[in-house]
Order: C-alpha cells, then sequence, then structure tokens
C-alpha cells in the first residue's frame, strides 16, 4: 500500500489541522484522539510516512524505532497512566478496520478497560 501525503494525521503533521499534543520530539508526535473511546485517549504517529506499524517496522529506521519506543514512558508518564496501566493497539490493514493510513499506536487508560476484544465478532 503506497503512502497517502493527504491523509489525515499527514495534515496534522504538516500543521494543516489542529491537534491537541501531549509530546513532540524530532521523530514523532502524540496527540488526544478526536473521538476518546477512554478517559485518556492519545495517538502516537511517527513524523515519516509508514502505512501502518507493519510499513514502519519493515522500513523505518533503527532511530526512528527506538525514539518512538522510548517515547512510550515519557507519554505515558506526562498522562498519568504509567502505573495504573493502559493498552497499546496498532490496528494494522483491513482486517483491523485500520481508518486512518498512518501509522499510529492507540495508548488507552485512565479507567479500567475490560476484556481486549469484544466477543462478538
Ligand atoms: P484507526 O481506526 O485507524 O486505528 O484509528 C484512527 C483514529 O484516529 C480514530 O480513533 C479517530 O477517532 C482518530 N482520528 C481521526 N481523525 C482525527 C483527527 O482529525 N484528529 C484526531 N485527533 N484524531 C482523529
Amino acid at each position: 500500500m503506497s503512502y497517502d501525503n493527504n491523509n489525515i494525521f499527514a495534515r496534522i503533521l504538516r500543521g494543516e489541522i489542529p491537534c491537541d499534543k501531549v509530546y513532540e520530539d524530532a521523530h514523532l508526535l502524540a496527540f488526544r484522539d478526536i473521538h476518546p473511546l477512554a478517559k485518556v485517549h492519545v495517538l502516537l504517529i511517527p513524523k515519516g510516512a509508514y502505512v501502518s506499524l507493519e510499513d514502519f517496522s519493515a522500513r523505518a529506521s533503527e532511530a526512528e524505532i527506538v525514539a518512538f519506543h522510548r517515547a512510550i514512558p515519557k507519554i505515558t508518564a506526562e498522562l498519568g497512566i504509567a502505573l495504573s496501566g493502559y493498552r497499546a493497539i496498532a490496528n494494522t490493514g483491513t482486517d483491523s478496520h485500520q481508518e486512518v493510513p498512518h501509522y499510529h499506536l492507540h495508548l488507552l487508560g485512565g479507567q479500567r478497560l475490560g476484556p481486549l476484544l469484544s466477543m462478538s465478532a
């Protein structure tokens, strides 16, 4: 799948659309989801043009991958969910119902989240 430069997160990265930023560095941006599904719901995205977790894991540089993961405890501490716990979800491709074709990691917390998946298909 080729990268769409006009996807909504590419536009947020270019500053064309506002976001509620919680963290930013040279490699990544974290901001609150516009339709939160938990008391805390933040999206962590790389600044590079990667369609999905699959694409990021295959093509991103080691510096980008390390920066992405090292940022997580900084962000969860900032959000106050590091100790209480949280769920990280990366919808990837059609079966996952990924809607935005720019890799993003959902960080959900601030409450008890229940089982990972609904039992109904
Ligand atoms: P996906 O289904 O692709 O894993 O999740 C995409 C997420 O992006 C959804 O949770 C949706 O609410 C969020 N989202 C879509 N458009 C925007 C936007 O313009 N701003 C923000 N902050 N979140 C968005």
